[in-house]
């Protein structure tokens, strides 16, 4: 018989606001998951999918292959209906990937006589390991220290690298890393892909979101795995690496190892919610015991679903990656945008429109509210005919009012024309030439020091 032993981490990285992952241990079932979806969703769908998946496969009688595919499915559903049932929470969805120590069913130890490879040359014939994924969050296996990623990413650049159309290098730096083909919970049905691992004493699994591998090489979480020999040690340690990388994700490891049942009675299991600190692990580590490794790894493909090989980045059930941190820091930019092209332009106005200046029309000396010439296509509006031309001023002040003379109000307007017809008035009772350019020597009108009462208004 074997047991499982398991440590884990999470941590919110450096970069998101919140953590959107969710992991459990609930021996003999660990899980990862990794929600999407706006404002609180993501941690919603991540922590519901979990949820659901323990309590299913805890109600589904013996531990088998098939039970966990079904709690996987009842998982789906339930974070499904919880985004039906909230309109605020449509949309979320989740990763899904989990593995669970099962009993082996008389197909799978006939070794594949149902159509499926089986299991060969394996570990205790009762007893296997049943790994489940939906989504591109992975799981890892550590055998005869070298690692193999079990899970297919179900992620649309993971589909161009496995048909041949961009290199593993490119896909790390692809614009459209982020879009994911298949998800738990954004439909009411979604194919889960199962995986059978024989119950190898010795084997380390390791799941996480893709926050680890996003940051760190397999080379070098096989390097964290080997010399780690607490599976919690490894799990930290990993996360910590990860964070140091970079962090641009939340990142969540949970680190499971088979070992001999004839190590001491593990302490209970505890369902773990997520938890945004850092460190959660069930059991006492385990060391890795390579004497105990003799045997070869086989793979039971049960159910699985093989990476598509045809695939549109147009077709239907895509889903792309959306943070709740993301968006409101999308929102609050755009918000900010907008006050400040309001606030420009109530400045724009404000100073186009707060100031008046004494000018002509035609040979009418009259009043605009604006600046001359005006200010970003804000012309200036004539407010004021004063009833004075330019007959009545002097032809040194002409040019002034060509060019505008600027006042601060309307009454400073209507002050500095009386001055100019006033020192107009002086220079003919002094017998000055005084006329403007027209050559008219008296005036026709008076200015009405009291604009408001006889001056025209003009619409502004
Ligand atoms: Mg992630």
């Amino acid at each position: 018989m074997v047991a499982l032993r398991a440590g884990s981490a999470t941590d919110v990285g450096r970069v998101r606001s919140n953590n959107q992952d969710s992991f459990l241990l609930a021996d003999p079932l660990y899980a990862v998951a990794d929600g999407m979806g706006g404002a609180a969703a993501g941690e919603v769908a991540s922590a519901l999918a979990v949820e659901a998946l323990g309590n299913g496969f805890a109600r589904s009688g013996p531990p088998t292959a098939e039970s966990l595919v079904s709690a996987a499915r009842a998982a789906n559903r339930a974070v499904w209906d919880e985004a039906e049932a909230n309109p605020e929470m449509r949309g979320m969805g989740t990763t899904l990937v989990a593995v669970a120590l099962v009993d082996a069913t008389a197909d799978d130890a006939d070794e594949g006589d149902d159509g499926n490879a089986g299991t060969a040359g394996t570990g205790p014939a009762d007893q296997q390991l049943a790994i489940i994924n939906v989504g591109d969050s992975r799981l890892y296996v550590l055998h005869r220290d070298q690692l193999r990623q079990i899970t297919y990413d179900h992620n649309l650049v993971a589909e161009m690298v496995a048909e041949g159309r961009i290199t593993p290098a490119e896909a790390e730096v692809h614009p459209r890393r982020n879009i994911m083909t298949r998800a738990l919970g954004v439909e009411p049905e979604v194919p889960v892909d199962l995986f059978v691992e024989a119950a190898r004493p010795g084997d380390r699994y390791l799941l996480c979101s893709d926050g680890l591998p996003r940051e760190i090489s397999d080379d070098l979480i096989a390097s964290y795995l080997r010399r780690y020999a607490d599976p919690r040690e490894a799990a930290r340690e990993l996360v910590e690496e990860a964070k140091r990388r970079g962090g641009n994700d939340n990142i969540t490891v949970v680190v499971v190892d088979v070992v001999d049942d004839s190590a001491p009675p593990p302490a209970p299991e505890a369902l773990a919610a997520p938890s945004p600190a850092d460190l959660t692990t069930a059991l006492p580590a385990s060391p890795v015991s390579p004497a105990e490794i003799d045997r070869t790894t086989a793979v039971a493909v049960v159910d699985a679903f093989p990476p598509p090989r045809t695939g549109s980045p147009t077709r239907p059930g895509l889903v792309r990656r959306t943070r709740s941190a993301l968006t409101v820091r999308v929102v609050m930019f755009v918000l900010l945008l907008a006050i400040i092209v309001v606030a420009a332009g109530a400045g724009i106005v404000w100073y186009a429109r707060a100031t008046y200046y004494v000018g002509l029309d035609g040979d009418q000396v009259v009043v605009y509210q604006g600046r001359p010439g005006g200010v970003l296509g804000l012309d200036p509006t004539l407010r004021e005919y004063t009833h004075v031309t330019t007959a009545q001023v002097l032809s040194s002040a002409l040019p002034a009012l060509r060019s505008g003379q600027e006042v601060s109000s309307l009454a400073a307007a209507n002050s500095y024309v009386a001055n100019l017809v006033a020192a107009y008035q002086t220079a003919q009772q002094a017998g000055q030439p005084a006329a403007g350019p027209t050559g008219v020597s008296s005036p026709t009108t008076s200015v009405n020091p009291s604009p408001n009462r006889s001056s025209t208004t003009v619409a502004s």
